[in-house]
């Protein structure tokens, strides 16, 4: 066929929707109920539709149903980046509408965001009970929690499925193993080309498009421009994770979206490298140390509640030699009542009778290590051991101390896991407002373009746990009411 023949097939919907997730989805409902013609395009098969979504217990930073934790507005804008611009926090203090573009444009957690999703956690809630998902406060993989989880009951794979469900009984149409590659605008029609199952081309028009097709965690060339070297090191916590290649971030950047979040960080979770399971997490590493391949601690392993300091320290993993380090603990770890609830890989625990034994078994300089426990046990305090509370038994004359939960690493067996940082999602994203819809580089909105979920950049410095899936339906349900309002 020559180039002059060819006419790639196309269809046309009210809205266009990149990625079914939770984001993706909860816009898909949303413009559904509204009486809105919608097609949602998934690169994955079927059997594997809903990204990051289908593999996490989603749990939600919320006390309760309708209201968001104490800390939630105080954590994400402690973690606003570093040495902001005072001109920027003043400008961004009056009302929206007075924002200078710049500022509107700025990749900062945007406080029109956060106060967003702060207010309408509650309402989404509720709105996602009423297509059946029940939410509960259940057990959590965290030993030590500064914040309340509400999760829905069967997480993210049963919210997902009962959208879904959802939106096919109202006529939303569902394509799979279809990609979005590029996003282009001529007056008030939007168009995204896709490649469908076959490869072959096609065209979806609508009068608006959400993207809502992850971060770019299943990216390595994206990875490495943004993260550099740290990126050799880390892969995705589950399998939803690869399906995210950031077209969707690109697209929206290429046709002049502002962007936002941190591009150059990312989610992390200390990851058992032996492990393929889901989520293969180790979490018990504040009541050990952990050390290098060099043997060497780089860290305070115990800074303050587990729920708060993993990921910084998942990511400072990344930066030692070959990007591992060994979590080392002794029998004392039975004195923390089920403390196998954080150990989350399908791998067996390293042991040896003498240190030197577990340092040959993790292929470990024994030397080394036996140093530095030895070094860390001349350190502990005596004091009254808290497992899950700070206890302040910090180190003392430790070059690298240990602020909570330090004993002697002293009863044999030892034992050990392997910890890699886990990518969990990407930080760096698309700006948008408080309706979801993208906004340029001069901080306007785009005619037509919308996004959510972690394809929206709004995390700097250390993640606000548990605050991710809440504002892809926050957001994505925004986003379907507003693009066919
Ligand atoms: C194991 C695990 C546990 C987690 N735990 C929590 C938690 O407890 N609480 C929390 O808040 N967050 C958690 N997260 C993070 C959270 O799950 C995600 O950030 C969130 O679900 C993302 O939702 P989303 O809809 O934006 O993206 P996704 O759910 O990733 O959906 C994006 C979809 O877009 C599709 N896609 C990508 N590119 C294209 C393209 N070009 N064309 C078509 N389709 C495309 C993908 O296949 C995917 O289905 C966890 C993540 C994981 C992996």
């Amino acid at each position: 066929m020559t180039q002059a023949q060819y006419t790639p097939r196309e269809m046309s919907f009210d809205l266009v929707i990149i990625g079914s997730g939770i984001a993706g989805l909860s816009a898909a409902v949303a413009a559904a109920d509204k009486g809105a013609s919608v097609v949602v395009i998934e690169r994955s098969p079927e059997p594997d539709f809903g990204g990051n979504t289908r593999w996490t217990e989603s749990y939600f930073r919320m006390k309760s149903e309708t209201e968001v934790s104490d800390d939630f507005e105080e954590r994400l804008v402690s973690n606003a980046g570093f040495h902001l611009d005072p001109n920027i926090i003043e400008a961004a203090s009056a009302p929206y509408e007075q924002w200078p573009p710049y500022v509107k444009a700025h990749g900062m957690p945007d406080p029109e965001i956060v106060s967003t999703l702060a207010n309408m956690a509650g309402p989404t809630v509720t709105w996602l009970k009423q297509y059946g998902i029940k939410f509960d406060f259940l057990p959590t993989y965290f030993l030590t929690a500064a914040a309340p989880r509400l999760m829905p009951v069967g997480g993210g794979l049963a919210m997902i499925e009962a959208l879904r469900t959802y939106a096919l009984k109202k006529g939303v149409t569902c394509l799979y193993e279809t990609t979005a590659r590029s996003f282009s605008r001529q007056g008030a029609r939007s168009t995204v080309t896709t490649a469908d199952s076959t490869g072959q081309e096609l065209l979806l028009h609508g009068k608006a498009v959400v993207i809502a097709s992850g971060g770019f965690q299943g990216n390595p060339e994206m990875l490495t421009q943004y993260l550099g070297q740290a990126a050799k090191f880390v892969r995705p916590v589950a399998k939803g994770g690869y399906y995210n290649k950031g077209e969707g971030i690109r697209m929206a950047l290429a046709a002049g979206a502002a962007p936002a979040g941190d591009f150059g960080s990312y989610h992390a979770e200390p990851l058992d490298p032996r492990s393929g399971a889901t989520e293969a997490l180790v979490m018990n590493f504040t009541y050990g140390i952990l050390v290098n391949k060099h043997g060497k601690r780089f860290l305070d392993e115990a800074p303050g509640l587990v729920d708060v300091h993993y990921d910084h320290i998942s990511r400072a993993i990344g930066e030692q030699p070959d990007g591992i380090c060994y979590v080392i603990f002794d029998q004392s770890i039975y004195d923390v009542p089920n403390w196998k609830k954080s150990i989350r890989t399908d791998q067996p625990v390293i042991q040896g009778n003498t240190l030197q034994e577990l340092a040959q078994a993790c292929g470990l300089p024994a030397a080394a290590l036996s140093a530095t426990v030895a070094a860390y046990n001349d350190s502990c305090p005596t004091g009254k051991f808290l497992p899950f509370e700070l206890d302040g038994l910090a180190t003392t004359n430790l070059e690298i101390p240990k602020s909570n939960w330090s004993r002697p690493i002293n009863q044999g067996p030892f034992m050990a896991y392997p910890i890699i940082p886990g990518i969990c999602f990407t930080y760096g994203g698309i700006k948008i407002n408080k309706d979801s819809q993208v906004v340029d580089n001069d901080g306007r909105p785009m005619p037509g373009l919308y996004a959510a979920g972690e394809a929206t950049g709004l995390y700097h410095q250390v993640y606000t746990g548990a605050t991710s899936v809440m504002r892809g339906a926050v957001f994505g349900k925004i986003a379907g009411e507003h693009a066919t309002a």
